[in-house]
């Protein structure tokens, strides 16, 4: 298909055996809020929500908070809208959370290590996000990034529902929370797969130089091993295992996320026909053959040698 092709989506992703996947959208403010309406997502699986304040020095007061969230939220009454709280650092410098100089910024204080040492600047936004969810009738699950351990995934939780937010998720973006899904498991109600980062820190390759873009790729057997890991913790505990990454909007890729246990794919909206479209050629069987084709090869070509065979 040629890559100008649009292709609509019909507000309703499923596989070719009538298994629902749901389709959601990767939004930053808003008017791409108001664009994935109009495309006709299911949802918001990513509200980025650092995008909203990119570039200001002083933190935002919960009363702008509360404007911003609920620009988002109107688009989408009576859906999921996942909020990601503030992932500042490195890739999105926010000067108002962390201005600090860091050597290594990717592997510094950034996303919810930040509220470790500004507890205020983490409640204020989970007071705002609750005062906009209260306001608006859009279901609001919010997620912390850039999680490693189980204490901070806790720690998140208890905060979380301290301010009357009671779906509670976090990202899986390091190969720690990943090696760990199960223990999460235990104390969130889901996860969503920040496969951008995952494959960054799997690789140990910078997601900014794109000298490494070959490294930097979710195709990775050793990325696609973790997904399918934590696509089994999330099997075993009966709960959601979203991702929310580029590698949510590759047609190729989708079956082989749902064939490792994936159940929701979060994407730029100009994504979603396709994945659709890809999708619904396929059963949850043809994509478990998949998964396992593209998991099982040593390398990220042959991976996806597997899948267009196995397809
Ligand atoms: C990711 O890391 O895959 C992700 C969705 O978050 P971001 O790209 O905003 O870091
Ligand atoms: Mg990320």
């Amino acid at each position: 298909r040629a890559a100008s092709t649009v292709v609509t989506f019909d507000g309703r992703g499923r596989l070719a055996d009538g298994m629902r996947l749901p389709l959601l959208a990767n939004v930053g403010g808003a008017s791409d809020a108001a664009a994935a309406a109009a495309a006709q997502a299911e949802g918001v699986g990513l509200f980025r929500t650092e995008f909203c304040f990119l570039g200001r020095v002083d933190a935002p007061t919960i009363d702008e908070q509360v404007e911003a969230y609920r620009g988002v939220l109107a688009a989408f009454p009576g859906r999921k809208v996942v909020v990601r709280t503030l992932d500042a650092g490195s890739d999105k410098p926010l000067p108002f959370a962390n201005a600090d100089h860091e050597d290594n910024p990717a592997l510094g204080v950034r996303g919810l290590r930040i509220a470790r040492r500004n507890p205020a600047l983490l409640d204020d936004q989970l007071r705002a996000l609750a005062r906009a969810a209260d306001a608006e009738s859009a279901e609001v699950e919010v997620m912390a990034p850039m999680v490693a351990t189980v204490e901070e995934a806790r720690e998140f939780a208890e905060r979380c529902h301290a301010a009357g937010l009671d779906r509670v998720g976090i990202m899986i973006e390091t190969p720690a929370a990943a090696l760990l899904a199960a223990e999460l498991f235990e104390v969130v109600d889901f996860v969503s797969l920040g496969t951008n980062d995952l494959a960054q820190y799997t690789l140990a390759a910078d997601r900014l130089l794109s000298d490494l873009g070959e490294l930097n790729d979710p195709w990775q057997p050793a990325v696609l091993r973790l997904i399918g890991m934590v696509g089994a913790a999330g099997r075993a505990a009966g709960k959601p295992v979203g991702v929310c990454g580029e590698a949510g909007g590759d047609p190729a890729l989708a079956p082989v996320l749902v064939g490792l246990g994936v159940t929701s794919l979060s994407m730029t909206p100009r994504a979603l026909g396709r994945v659709a479209a890809a999708l619904d050629a396929v059963t949850v069987e043809d994509c478990r053959r998949m998964a396992e084709a593209a998991a099982g090869a040593p390398t990220a070509a042959e991976a996806r040698a597997a899948v267009t065979r196995a397809g």
